[in-house]
């Protein structure tokens, strides 16, 4: 089956949805208000992982749009559009260049599904100038900037380009020799494998990964998730010398639970796929009311989780993306939480590393919730 031809299967007006999912009148309509606001796109195989009759599915929660999207804040607090300040760090023609040494470049704005948590919302499905124009002028940025040790192709989903198009992008970045390596960011072993059942994608993946070595960061987020489908496409990117590693979401109602985390984070393992990175849900309009845990509850559900695991499956980093740089949430003493920065902004490196405090509340979702200690 070619993976063109079956993206124009995807499921994107309610009037299809209805075919595959039972609806109430009630649904339908609310259905129609979110989807004008922000689209539905769901590939059929995807789809086919939801259980129809079960109205509170986790599977359901990522791809099937909910009222709940019309609040733009809500019960968790404010919310913003570009919560990890991309915007700031836009260097035009598609380039983010946030911190010194990773540069990443938004290669499209079409994904194979548009995930209703996504915390680039504002651009995913909607055209936008984020998006690269023409990759030869990002990569002579990357090249004139010589402290750029690697590069993330990230969008939208790279993946969904014509592998024509790829390639010319990646062969753009094979001769730029203080590139250790480059990463795609790619939801595509998850909501549509049939995509790296390329073959001349794959073999050129593995061509390039010989001279300059090829991570693929993807989104695994449950469980039920891991199927034979994605496991075969995993492994078509392993077979190909690629590492693969999981940076998934902790959701509200999808993975909230410690038996769910440890059977991802093992599953994922049994996959050969990397427990990477673990993050907690970005204050992002349309999406943090319903689907952002709170700190407190969180740290401990990851907390307890982490007791079941191996070495392996323990490795994963929960994370608070943030402004200021990326922040590993390390665990709570009584109510106080401690964070280790992982990485700065430009221009701030002496904030990297350094270890941080704050207060928790019930509630706090989010960094910024929580007040600062004074004394410690
Ligand atoms: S695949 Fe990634 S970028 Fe695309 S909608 Fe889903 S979360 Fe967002």
């Amino acid at each position: 089956m070619d993976w063109r031809e079956e993206l124009r299967n995807n499921i994107t007006t309610v009037d299809k949805l209805k075919e595959y999912i039972p609806l109430t009148t009630q649904e339908e309509a609310d259905l129609r208000k979110v989807t004008d606001i922000h689209p539905m796109n769901i590939p059929r195989y995807y789809l086919s992982l939801v259980d129809p009759q079960e109205r509170l599915d986790p599977i359901r929660k990522q791809c099937i749009p909910d009222a709940q999207e019309l609040i733009v804040a809500g019960a968790m607090g404010e919310t913003t559009g570009d919560p990890y300040g991309d915007d700031k760090h836009d260097k035009g023609n598609g380039v983010l260049h946030k911190y010194d040494y990773s540069a990443l470049v938004v290669t499209s704005e079409y994904c194979a599904m548009y995930c209703r948590h996504c915390f680039r919302k504002r651009m995913v499905g909607l055209s936008n100038d984020r998006t690269v124009k023409n990759f030869q002028n990002a990569a002579n940025y990357i090249a004139n900037h010589r402290e750029i040790t690697n590069v993330i192709m990230s969008g939208g989903d790279p993946f969904m380009l014509p592998t024509k198009v790829l390639k010319k992008m990646l062969n753009c970045l094979r001769d730029i020799g203080h590139l250790n390596y480059v990463r795609i960011g790619s939801r595509v072993p998850v909501t549509y494998p049939i995509r790296l059942f390329d073959d001349e994608l794959v073999r050129f993946l593995e061509e390039f990964n010989k001279e300059k070595a090829l991570f693929v960061p993807t989104h695994f987020n449950h469980p039920r998730e891991i199927t034979p489908v994605s496991k075969e496409a995993v492994w078509r990117l392993r077979s190909a010398g690629i590492t693969v590693n999981n940076q998934a979401v902790l959701l509200r109602g999808v993975n909230d639970k410690v038996e769910t985390l440890v059977d991802l984070m093992n599953g994922l393992l049994r996959i050969g796929v990397n427990p990477y990175y673990l993050y907690q849900c970005m204050p992002v309009a349309r999406v943090r009311h319903h689907f952002q845990v709170p700190l407190r509850q969180g740290v401990d559900i990851v907390d307890k989780a982490r007791q079941h695991f191996d070495g392996y499956a323990k490795r994963f980093k929960f994370i608070i993306g943030h402004d200021i740089g990326k922040l590993e949430i390390c665990g709570r003493v009584g109510n106080v939480l401690v964070l280790k920065q992982l990485h700065a902004r430009s221009g701030h490196n002496e904030e990297a590393s350094r270890l941080l405090v704050r207060l928790l509340t019930e509630t706090g979702g989010w960094f910024d919730d929580l007040p600062e200690i004074v004394s410690f």
